[in-house]
């Protein structure tokens, strides 16, 4: 008898919205702030991002509570894993506020993308508040060529002291992203490769993408994920591994040694738009269903207006039943133009 109980009064499973391509909703990107204290020059160009940016204001920024309620709406249709962008994530105030209200939705995989500059001083409380993974962006480990990367003059060790305190506090393994662009830090591909190789942590290289329409992008200077396998390779021999879910970004090799894992996101050269469950929503609670989108939809109005759960998940179905992006699989020099939303607003 009190088999049968439980089983009718288990909550039902969130059914996942699906696009006009059949791709389920699965991953919401939540950019908490348009702000960040590094100014990297494919991301964030200083000569654009200067000190007099019209960067937003508190009040047009979501609430924590807002963000929180977005995503209780978003799990229930079918989000599986929530990834807090910026910006930079760590420089909104009281983050792991955030982070215990995100962690009480039940089965919500939690995970973080920073340039690691305050993670060795944040990534106890990060931890303890619920987060469950991280990502430190980290372009080269000759110090020269990174503080010239960000743009802020801010040294390697630093970053590095924040990768080793979140392993620490139990947020491993760390993912290591790397940004390669040809001619600016293509040298630092191997020795990033030596470093991290046998640390547990996971480092993926990133092809340099079109991202927004700021950072002057050109084919030209993409080094390709074939580019980057065949250089280690020839060093330490490498083996493809299979995705560990449908949708995963990046393509995962393995060294034949076992000294580890690596990855490459190309968006460039091997578009996966097919498979791609991403959603963004933007630090004012715009809704963007493409990294390289031109627009997208308010939801804050909604949020702020006393419109209803059930309004605001309609909403969002049909915005996602309608999707049909798949930009990286159409990418030329014309659309490299478009004024694309930049990434540094809607979190990479
Ligand atoms: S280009 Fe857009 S549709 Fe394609 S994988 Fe990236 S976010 Fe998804």
């Amino acid at each position: 008898m009190a088999e049968l109980r439980t089983a009718s009064t288990a909550p039902a499973a969130p059914v996942a919205a699906r696009d006009r391509q059949g791709r389920p909703l699965r991953d919401l990107r939540v950019s908490v702030t348009d702000r960040c204290n590094f100014r990297c020059v494919y991301c964030m160009p200083k000569e654009v991002f200067g000190k007099d940016y019209p960067f937003l204001d508190r009040g047009e920024i979501l609430t924590f509570e807002e963000i929180a309620r977005m995503a209780r709406i978003f799990r229930e249709l079918g989000v599986e894993k929530i990834r807090l962008t910026g910006g930079e994530p760590l420089v909104r105030r009281n983050l792991e506020q955030l982070i215990e209200m995100l962690a009480r939705i039940p089965g919500l995989d939690l995970t973080l993308t920073t340039n690691g500059s305050l993670l060795k001083r944040q990534a106890r409380a990060l931890r303890d508040a619920g987060l469950k993974r991280i990502t430190v962006s980290l372009d080269s480990l000759d110090d020269a060529v990174f503080r010239r990367m960000n743009d802020v003059d801010f040294p390697v060790a630093r970053v590095l002291e924040g990768v080793e305190a979140a392993a620490a506090a139990g947020l491993s393994p760390v993912k290591i992203n790397m940004v390669v662009k040809r001619g600016e830090n293509d040298a630092s591909v191997l020795p990033m490769a030596r470093h991290f190789r046998g640390s547990g942590h996971i480092l993926r290289y990133i092809e340099y993408m079109d991202v927004g329409h700021t950072n002057g992008w050109r084919m030209e200077d993409v080094v390709t994920a074939r580019e980057i396998i065949e250089m280690i390779g020839a060093e330490t021999p490498l083996e493809p591994v299979e995705p560990n879910y449908t949708g995963e970004v990046a393509e995962r090799w393995r060294y034949r040694d076992g000294s580890g894992e690596i990855g490459v996101i190309a968006s460039v050269t091997q578009a996966f738009c097919r498979d791609c469950t991403r959603i963004r929503l933007s630090t004012e609670g715009k809704l963007y269903t493409c990294l390289f989108a031109t627009g997208g939809h308010d939801l804050r109005a909604l949020l702020r207006g006393g419109a209803s759960d059930r309004e605001i998940t309609d909403t969002v179905t049909g915005i996602w039943a309608k999707r049909t992006d798949r930009y990286s699989e159409i990418r030329t020099a014309q659309t490299a133009k478009l004024q694309k939303i930049e990434m540094s607003y809607i979190g990479g």
